[in-house]
């Protein structure tokens, strides 16, 4: 027998190695296995046995990592997907499905070394003093760890293993498992009696899901299911994946459920864990998300893999959790650009998630109260069948919003203030009604720059071009893109400036949070955002307060954007609603929709109406007018056809080519031989395709619509020069697969690379 071997390095290729008597019957598809290659020792996983190999004198594998396959069939079908797909090599594909703390093999199970007494045999021994100073303590406790011993003791572990030798004690090891949520008590609940909304949409997915069943059984290749379920902030959406998880559970299959990385907050997974606590369906949930410690990882990882938690809950790297049989994915908040990895492999979970449906037969469910215009237009050409929760649960009202204009408060000549006055007496009655306020600015640090008043010279980051943000308590300069830090100047930097009164410009978190306290300084406010959240506990400690009500105001970046239900806030303060707007990105309008509806979503989820003020400077905009009245239809249709001139997704589909080099001369001479290669290889032919000999000719790509090349909007991050050639198809797996070609027999510079985003995010 042998093995093909799927090496940790990006060489698009696999090799055969032999499989030496004494691994036989261990190895199997999946397998992560060590094998010599070269002088060293590398690290794989199988991807496929053989009788025999095309080639001789085959090296033998070293040894198998783990019991079980780590990588299951499935899940390795799913990686090359997303290799052809987002157009990586398949080594970088493979893994990303497998977290780290798992494929190497350092973090394993903690193993705890265990102290027994035994029973007395025989005389017992004349010990050393030593010796018998350690039997006293095993002899009272029967018991106890080698570690506790040892500090309990006074003593070494030689010591203690003189006693085993003498047939005193056993030392055994046994394997303590890490649980992340070991000191929570939860609270076991029950399902809720679903209103008729919620019914039908549960309805639609059970019959799926019953459908996937009777497939599943047959040999017909039946069309998995895909739903979106648009449903307002506070319809229920989470009670209906709960009743459908537990469907999933009911036909012995597992589920998976995304969340952002943001929203998985205590109180999230708490609502998970709650429900499958007890009851026929009792199953542990497992957690995965980038806070947990290595050994936290490996321990929830295997849980899944030898089936004892049959739910997972995690955020964008849970979609490639070995849960087996597969009967569900839900993928919250669908529309948040964090499911994107930012790094190779480039794959968005969400469509991932629907890839793994359609390949495992499972039902997946996308919510949002803001669906992304991909999604709800997939609705609109029966792609993914819709599912619409219009109202809140229990009749409650969407807040009202109140859009102010800022441009009102500039004209006195002193520049905006940050609190309308508005504003201030929204938030001077919540604070006499003990209600709680949230306030949000998606920028933190104090003053977005520091600009001189008298020259203009604003402080940069020297490696990107970015302005630096100040930063107030321990005062420095900080950049956003790359965290260069500097000293704050006192004086200007300009040397032929040097001008004492710099001055700061823009807004941040730090700088509302010292202009609360000024004007409302008997309201306890707390500040939520990249720095203030460092610690693992600090964002679960924040909330409980906030929850308990020992905090009045609490204000915050994007973190509190979502998933966040505090029955006890009717205000929801934007301090800036424009911010997001000003970005040189087609989906700038569709983020600030999405960000004012979700934020505001936060307001009157109890008893009493909520109330929101967006602040904004340009108040008419259409994306700000939309999220005030509730309209997604109406801004869908506005959106959309903005998108279909402008041939933009979901009318296209784009990759994104950036080529990076520290110079940015080399750079642009590099874009420019790119896109010619394009034009001569990929794009469609524009005169008969006469003389093409076949080899040559590939696949042309006839709509492919080429922008470009272009400084990116951010032209220089982290030292490198970056220029940008957009490309729009309808095709984009066959786009993929030539820009694969490319790629490998394309020359660059040696200093210059080029990175291929397919479905891009973020344009800048
Ligand atoms: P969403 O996920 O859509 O934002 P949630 O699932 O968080 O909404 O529901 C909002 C609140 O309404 C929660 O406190 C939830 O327990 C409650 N809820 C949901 N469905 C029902 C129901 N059918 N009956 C009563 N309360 C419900
Ligand atoms: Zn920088």
């Amino acid at each position: 027998m042998i093995a093909r071997v799927s090496l940790e390095l990006a060489l698009r290729k696999e090799f055969d190695y032999s499989i030496p008597a004494e691994l036989a019957g261990q190895i199997e598809v999946g397998s992560r296995v060590q094998v010599p290659f070269g002088s060293r020792n590398l690290l794989g996983v199988v991807t496929a046995l053989a009788e025999e190999s095309g080639y001789a004198r085959l090296k033998p594998i070293l040894k198998v990592i783990g019991a079980q396959s780590l990588v299951t069939p499935k899940v390795l079908t799913l990686a090359r997907w997303i290799g052809d797909y987002y157009c990586c090599a398949p080594e970088t594909a493979l893994k990303s499905v497998l977290p780290e703390a798992v494929r190497k093999e350092d973090a394993g199970w903690r193993e705890r070394l265990l102290v027994r007494a035994l029973p007395a045999n025989g005389e017992f021994p004349k010990l050393p003093q030593r010796q018998q100073a350690v039997w006293q303590v095993v002899e009272e406790r029967r018991e106890i760890l080698l570690a506790e011993l040892v500090t309990l003791a006074a003593t070494t572990a030689a010591t203690v293993r003189k006693l085993e030798d003498r047939g005193l004690v056993t030392i055994t090891s046994e394997i303590s498992e890490r649980d992340p949520y070991a000191h929570e008590v939860i609270l076991a609940s029950q399902p809720l009696v679903l209103n008729s909304a919620q019914a039908t949409a549960l309805e639609k997915i059970k019959q799926a899901m019953a459908g996937g069943n009777a497939r599943s059984d047959t040999t017909v290749a039946g069309k998995a299911s895909t739903f979106l379920l648009h449903g307002v902030t506070g319809s229920g959406k989470t009670e209906i994946y709960l009743q459908a998880i537990a469907l999933a559970l009911e036909q012995g299959k597992g589920a998976i459920v995304l969340v952002p990385e943001i929203s998985l907050t205590p109180q999230t997974v708490e609502r998970f864990k709650a429900r499958f606590s007890s009851g026929p369906w009792q199953t542990l949930v497992a957690v995965l998300h980038s806070h947990l410690s290595a050994g936290e990882r490996h321990d929830e990882w295997h849980k899944i893999r030898q089936g004892r938690a049959r739910i997972v809950i995690g955020a964008r790297s849970a979609i490639f959790a070995p849960v087996e049989p597969l009967g569900l994915i839900i993928v919250d908040e669908e529309h948040e650009h964090t499911y994107k990895q930012e790094e190779s492999p480039r794959y968005h979970a969400r469509d991932v998630a629907v890839m793994r449906g359609q390949m495992e037969n499972a039902v997946v469910v996308l919510g949002s109260a803001t669906p992304s215009l991909e999604s709800y237009f997939n609705c609109k050409i029966n792609k993914f069948t819709l599912l619409e929760l219009p109202e809140r649960v229990g009749n409650q009202k969407m807040p009202h919003v109140r859009v102010v204009d800022m441009r009102q408060s500039v004209r006195d000549g002193k520049g905006p203030p940050l609190f309308s006055p508005q504003l201030k007496e929204a938030i001077t009655q919540r604070l006499e009604r003990k209600e709680q306020t949230i306030l949000f600015l998606n920028r933190r640090g104090y003053a977005s720059s520091l600009q001189c008043p008298k020259c203009g010279h604003v402080c940069g980051c020297p490696h990107c071009s970015i302005s630096l943000t100040y930063h107030r308590t321990d005062p420095k300069l900080c950049c956003h893109i790359c965290g260069h830090v500097e000293k704050v100047p006192l004086v200007c930097p300009n040397e032929a400036c040097k001008n004492p009164a710099i001055r700061f410009a823009g807004t941040g978190t730090q700088k509302v949070e010292e202009i609360l306290g000024k004007l409302f300084p008997q309201a306890t406010v707390r500040r939520m955002d990249a720095d203030t959240m460092k610690r693992k506990d600090d964002y679960r400690r924040v909330l409980g307060d906030f929850r308990v009500g020992k905090i009045d105001i609490l204000l915050g970046t994007q973190m509190i954007a979502k998933g966040l239900h505090f029955p006890n806030v009717t205000l929801v303060g934007i301090i800036y609603a424009d911010m997001a707007l000003h970005q040189p990105d087609f989906r700038a309008g569709e983020r600030t929709f999405q960000l004012l509806t979700q934020v505001s979503g936060r307001a009157g989820r109890g008893d009493v109406e909520g109330e929101v003020f967006v602040q904004a400077f340009t108040p008419f905009h259409p994306s700000i007018q939309f999220a005030r009245r509730h309209d997604f239809l109406g801004f869908y249709e506005q959106e959309l056809e903005f998108r279909q001139q402008l041939k933009y997704p979901p009318f296209s589909r784009v990759a994104l080519l950036t080529l990076k080099g520290c110079h940015e001369e080399k750079v642009k001479l590099s874009a420019d031989h790119v896109r010619s290669v394009i034009e001569a290889k990929i794009l469609g032919a524009t005169t008969p395709t006469s003389g093409l000999s076949p080899e040559r000719s590939g696949t042309r790509i006839l709509d492919l619509t080429i922008s470009g090349p272009a400084p990116a909007p951010l032209l220089r991050a982290e030292n490198f020069y970056r220029h940008q050639i957009m490309l729009r198809t309808r095709s984009m797996s066959a786009l993929s697969r030539e820009l694969a070609k490319m790629t490998q027999s394309l020359t660059l510079p040696e200093d210059v690379s080029l990175v291929v985003d397919i479905d891009p995010v973020s344009l800048s």
